[in-house]
This record gives structure tokens, sequence and C-alpha cells, in this order.
């Protein structure tokens, strides 16, 4: 049997892709996310789903931890959880910035928190951080994202350079828009309409099955060859 992978933010869009990509490859995939329903759908085989919030740490570390009494030690984490909510720095209610702040920052902390040691212990293991071109470049309205994903480059890059003589990757990806639900949580109407808006001038948004395209592709290198980031849009997306 292939190697133990993580997917967080498997219930839906770019994760759930993920999860179907790697578990067609012929991986145990443990999937994670708060919606089981959505996750137990898919009946992937050799696979875990777990109800799990990426920000709370004991929870993470008990649905790892069964995962890997099935399958084996966690060769891949990939961390895709995340939320998007676009808003005026002056009317954003300080809630929305907390809540961005807490999963996409954070909740890519607790997974790598809990595989981390291991995997340099053992040398051998890949995290893949799921960013997005909002944290190469700043956008209206994304501020507190466009500061989320900065951070994902920034402590992916860190813990890349500080990992890497240990033989563990850490891969940063970088789509563009992706037509998924995740601009549904956006509270302000007139931001949700722009923003379609947009999407409508450049055709839409590229399929997530594009992202697992390039998850699957860097997980699949050799070991010893780590593909640093991937940054991937629509041909027709300027910025
Ligand atoms: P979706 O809204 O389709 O998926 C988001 C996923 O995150 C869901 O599975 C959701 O599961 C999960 N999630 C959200 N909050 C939590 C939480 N607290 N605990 C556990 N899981 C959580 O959006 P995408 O697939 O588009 O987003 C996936 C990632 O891709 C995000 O990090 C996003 O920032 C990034 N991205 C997306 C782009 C796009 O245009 N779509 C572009 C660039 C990057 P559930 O609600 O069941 O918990």
């Amino acid at each position: 049997m292939k190697k133990l992978v993580v997917v967080t933010g498997a219930s839906s869009g770019i994760g759930k892709e993920i999860a179907i990509k790697l578990s067609t490859a012929g991986h145990p995939v443990l999937l994670l996310s708060r919606r089981i329903d959505l996750m137990e759908k898919l009946e992937l085989p050799n696979s875990l789903c777990k109800a799990v919030d990426v920000t709370d740490l004991q929870a993470m570390r008990e649905a790892i931890k069964e995962a890997e009494e099935s399958f084996g030690k966690v060769d891949c984490l990939i961390n895709c959880a995340g939320i998007m909510l676009l808003g005026h720095p002056e009317l954003q209610e300080y809630s929305e910035w907390d809540r961005m702040i807490d999963v996409n920052i954070k909740g890519i902390l607790t997974g790598t928190n809990i595989v981390l040691k291991d995997m340099v212990e053992r040398n051998e293991g890949t995290i893949i951080n799921i960013s997005s071109i909002a944290g190469r470049k700043t956008f209206d309205n994304h501020a507190v994202y466009c500061g989320t994903k900065f951070a994902v480059h920034a402590i992916s890059e860190n813990i890349r350079k500080e990992v890497s003589q240990s033989n563990v990757r850490v891969i940063t990806i970088a789509p563009g828009v992706v037509e998924t639900p995740l601009l549904s949580h956006t509270t302000d109407e007139n931001i949700k309409d722009g923003y379609n808006q947009w999407k409508k001038s450049i055709e839409s948004g590229l399929d997530p099955e594009q992202i697992a395209n390039c998850v699957e592709f860097a997980y699949s290198m050799p070991q010893e060859v780590c593909i640093r980031e991937i940054v991937i849009a629509k041909t027709k997306q300027q910025d």
C-alpha cells in the first residue's frame, strides 16, 4: 500500500479534488473538515473521514493518531482548509479578521506541529500548503486574507529551509481564482458581485482539479526533488 496522505478542507472545492486525486493514485487518505457527511459521501477506499476543526490541535492530533494506527505514518500533509472573507478594511467586523487568522494561519500550524518532528526524525515526508496568489501580492478588499496567505508563504518557506537537511519537503501552491464555494462566506454583497463580474471577464476560474494535478505532480517527484512553489492561474487572469 502507498503511504498515508492527510488532506484538510477535504469536504469541498480544492481539498476534495486533492483527496480524490491522491486516493485514485493509491494512497490511503485521512480527510478532515467539519462537514463529515460530504467527505463520507466520496466513499474513497482506504480512507478515514473525521469531523475536525483545523484550529483544534487536540482533535487534529487524535484524528491523525487514529489514521496512523490503520495506515502507518503520515507521509504527506496537505493543508488546504481555508476561508476568504473579503471586506472594506474600515467596515469589516473584527470577528471576520479573527476567523481568517485562526483558520488560514493557525489551521496550517496544527497539523504541521503534529507531523513535522516525526518527519524530520524519519528523514522523509512532505507538507504541501495551499496558499494563494493573494500570498504574493495584494488586492483590494483582501487585506487580512492577503495577510494570512502572505503568512502561509512565509511560514512555508522558512520551515522548508530549516528542515531541508532532514530530507523533508515543504511545498507552497499558490492558485489564482478557482471555481469553488470559497467566495460564498463573504458577507458584503457588493464585493461578491464585483468579484463575480471580474470572474466573468476572465471566463471563470480554474477547475479545482487543475490544482489537484499540481499537488499530485509535486508530491510524486522523488523525495530528493522539492518543487518549492507553484503559482497557477487562468491564462486570462492578469493580476
Ligand atoms: P471551499 O470553500 O470549497 O473549501 C474550503 C474548505 O475548508 C472546506 O472543505 C471547509 O470544510 C474547510 N474549512 C473551512 N474552515 C475550516 C475549519 N475551521 N476547520 C476545518 N476545515 C475548515 O474553498 P476552496 O476549495 O477554494 O479553498 C481551499 C483553499 O484554497 C483555501 O485555503 C483557499 O484560501 C485556497 N485558495 C482558493 C482559491 C479560490 O479561488 N477558490 C484561490 C487561491 C487559494 P468545512 O466547512 O466542512 O469545515
